[in-house]
């Protein structure tokens, strides 16, 4: 280095060796830039008094080009140079601050230096912060933390640090990219140490790993509008801690993995190979169910099980595949949440498919194998009523599904008796109306979501191996409320409801189709290049929620009044306008339904009367635990022949015509024991009269573990032994 540059820098040295000037340089720093006023003042420097002193330094400090005047803006700016000084006398005075250096705990379990440059780096990297603005939090932070001589310094109390100064200027936005998601401790405490509901260890670890997610989702994916009318209760966000990962429910095609086997998700995990005989073609299904289970969030639904297994029941004596039956579902109700369709006649279109048998060979078509297909059917139920005697069964689900040609066939009926049977007793057995030849194929999942062929014509790609991707439910009495009995304004409120349902779902089936590879590791397994799940198909569904108290608040009547009923029209008029105008610019396959969901219901309840107090809030349920009803339950009522109010039978056909994406008639028994064919009578009358086309009866049945006896009803006592503790109930439908 020559002599003149030595003696430059000597310069530069000595202009920042008084304090004064050194002030300078940092207001400049911090501010950007100031005029000759706004120094003094900042310098707290007297303009008449101090003038000489303070134009010395000033001089001083552009002579040796730390800092020149901006001709544009009029006002002092720090050179590159001077930038420059300032960093070095910052890691000069920081170094004397700590001699040994701060340590901070990562994230990473490992201790490194403190350097505030790395959190610039981060704010950078991590909330695309422009570089300025980083590096000045950067430096503010570590000036708070060397002041508060913190003795325990992490990774998290940095980034705390980090983010009250964000807010502190108001930049909340960057915050939210920085934050950290999770529990506070307490809560996590609570988990740990058993003080919540939650009961064993995957579902202690889901439902930490579901906060986690549910906040991001809240902060980081949905736009604000969304996640407020999901936090306020205008909308419920179905399973928000999995809405990036999982879809709400799949309908299977057994023939795939019977036809295929099973392939391996991990490269150390060994392949399945095409089942020969019946018990390992049960085997292959239930690891098929097994793997999904982590998959989706609430059901997976085999339809036509009977028919699809039927091949490999050829030759197989009745109490050989009874007894394979048993060992199947008995697992299934241990492990996993699954339906299977059972068709008590095959119908023409399955039929006449080419058939899968042992070791996934081709051979004839199901139509050869009726007598298997049949005798799967009824062992099933057997089965499921066999065990039903000793205990309720509330997993696996059956959906029997009724054609003309069922109602017309001895055996098929003498089926139907024993599903009629399972009913009586308040068990999960569905039945689906498929007589209606002038309708499209349709076919029904274990929840009530309702599939179709609309979307090519072709069932088979239509409607199997697809699902329904997610479910956003609509708070209507909260629409009611809002609206102040003005329908204009109700119709209003419920458009906009419903876009920001639309929207929600359009985003979680763009998340799935990006990362579903990833997050879908078995349902995105292929075989010659043919995908099993295929989530561009799926449904989304809108769910209403709270029909019955939205329309009698608003009509101030019953739900079966003239007014209530004209306003469920209107609605549901309003709707499928909406549909017709945005459906498919939101999504091709987006339907809306009135299910059953029992978080929607309870909390979206709770949320209203927070808002509007008990004694504004119409709701079901009692003051403890209120919740909005799903729709409309008849109730059976026990004379002969059996018979339900035709006025309620008169709101459910209004309000089916909501449920293009899913309905359930959900028929009520409470009296004592009725007679199986009564009860068969009163279904055919539902499918040959009323039209219905899904439906099942619901009975709460009180259990008690001491005599291992279901009795009908809410009891508060054992009628046999007495007890009060042993009682367990079975409410397949409570709190919705
Ligand atoms: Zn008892």
């Amino acid at each position: 280095m020559s002599l003149p540059q030595r003696l430059r820098g000597v310069k530069v040295l000595k202009a920042i060796s008084s304090p004064i000037r050194l002030q300078v340089l940092n207001l400049l720093f911090d501010k950007g830039g100031l005029s000759y006023t706004e120094l003094m003042n900042s310098l707290k420097m007297n303009p008449t008094r101090d003038a000489g002193r303070f134009g010395y330094h000033l001089k001083f400090l552009l002579k040796v080009a730390l800092v020149e005047a901006d001709v544009e803006t009029k006002k002092y700016i720090l050179t590159d140079l001077g930038k420059t000084v300032i960093d070095v006398a910052d890691r000069v005075e920081k170094k004397a601050l700590k001699p040994r250096g701060m340590l901070v705990r990562t994230s990473h379990s490992t201790l490194e230096e403190f350097e505030a440059s790395k959190i610039a780096n981060s704010l950078i990297k991590e909330a695309k912060i422009p570089v300025e603005i980083a590096q000045k939090t950067a430096k503010d932070a570590e000036k708070l933390l060397l002041k508060s001589k913190i003795k325990y310094l992490t990774a998290p109390l940095v980034r705390e640090v980090v983010n009250a100064i964000l807010i502190e200027r108001g930049l909340e936005d960057y915050r939210h990219k920085l934050t950290r998601l999770g529990m506070p401790v307490h809560e996590v405490a609570a988990l740990v140490e058993a003080k919540t509901e939650v009961q064993g260890s995957a579902p202690i670890l889901a439902k930490a790993g579901k906060h986690v997610l549910s906040e991001y989702t809240l902060l980081n994916v949905f736009p604000r509008d969304i996640s407020d009318a999901h936090v306020s209760g205008a909308i419920h966000v179905n399973d928000l801690g999995t809405w990036l990962l999982k879809p709400d429910e799949v309908i299977h095609d057994v023939r795939f993995f019977l036809q295929k086997g099973l392939q391996s998700t991990s490269p150390y995990q060994h392949t399945t190979r095409a089942p020969q005989d019946l018990g390992s073609a049960l085997s292959v299904a239930f690891s098929a169910l097994l793997h999904s289970s982590s998959e989706v969030n609430r059901m997976q639904t085999i339809p036509y099980f009977n028919i699809f297994l039927a091949p490999f029941a050829k030759g197989l004596e009745a109490q050989k595949l009874k007894d394979h039956l048993r060992l199947f579902i008995s697992s299934v109700n241990q492990h996993v949440e699954a339906t299977f369709g059972l068709s008590l006649t095959a119908p023409k279109f399955v039929a006449d498919k080419q058939a899968i048998g042992p070791e996934g060979r081709a051979t004839g078509t199901y139509g050869d194998f009726e007598g298997e297909s049949r005798l799967i059917a009824q062992l099933t139920l057997d089965v499921v009523s066999e065990e039903t005697l000793s205990k309720p069964m509330l997993n696996p689900r059956l959906i029997v599904e009724i054609d003309f040609e069922a109602l017309g066939d001895e055996t098929a009926k003498e089926a139907l008796l024993k599903a009629h049977m399972i009913a009586e007793a308040g068990e999960p057995i569905y039945f689906h109306n498929a007589t209606q030849k002038s309708k499209r194929f349709a076919l029904f999942s274990g929840i009530g979501c309702r599939y179709q062929n609309e979307l090519t014509g072709d069932w088979e790609t239509d409607v199997l191996r697809t699902g329904c991707i997610g479910t956003v439910n609509i708070n209507l009495p909260r629409v009611s409320h809002e609206s102040e009995r003005d329908k204009a304004k109700f119709m209003e409120i419920l458009k906009e409801r419903y876009e920001l349902a639309a929207r929600a779902l359009e985003m979680k089936q763009r998340a799935l189709r990006q990362h579903g590879r990833n997050s879908l590791c078995f349902l995105s397994q292929s075989a010659n290049g043919d995908t099993y799940f295929r989530s561009e198909n799926c449904l989304s569904v809108v769910n209403f929620v709270g029909l019955k108290e939205s329309v009698e608040a608003f009509s101030q009547t019953s739900l079966q009044s003239t007014e209530s009923l004209q306003l469920i029209d209107e609605i549901t008029q309003a709707i499928s306008s909406l549909r017709g105008k945005t459906g498919r610019k939101l999504g091709k396959r987006l339907f809306t339904a009135i299910l059953p969901n029992h978080k929607a219901s309870e909390r979206l309840a709770q949320l209203d009367i927070e808002e509007y107090g008990l004694a504004k809030v119409k709701f079901s349920g009692t003051r403890e635990r209120p919740f909005y009803s799903t729709a409309v339950r008849p109730q059976v009522e026990g004379s002969t022949p059996l018979r339900v109010a035709p006025e309620l039978l008169e709101v459910h056909r209004k309000i089916k015509n909501f449920g293009t994406g899913g309905n359930l008639a959900i028929f009520e028994l409470q009296g004592p024991k009725y007679k199986p064919e009564d009860l068969m009578t009163l279904t055919n009358q539902f499918i040959e009269k009323e039209n219905i086309e899904f439906l099942t009866y619901d009975r709460r049945i009180s259990y008690c573990s001491n005599c291992q006896k279901s009795y009908p009803g809410v009891l508060h006592k054992c009628p046999s032994c007495g007890t009060i503790s042993s009682l367990i109930l079975f409410d397949r439908f409570g709190y919705t």
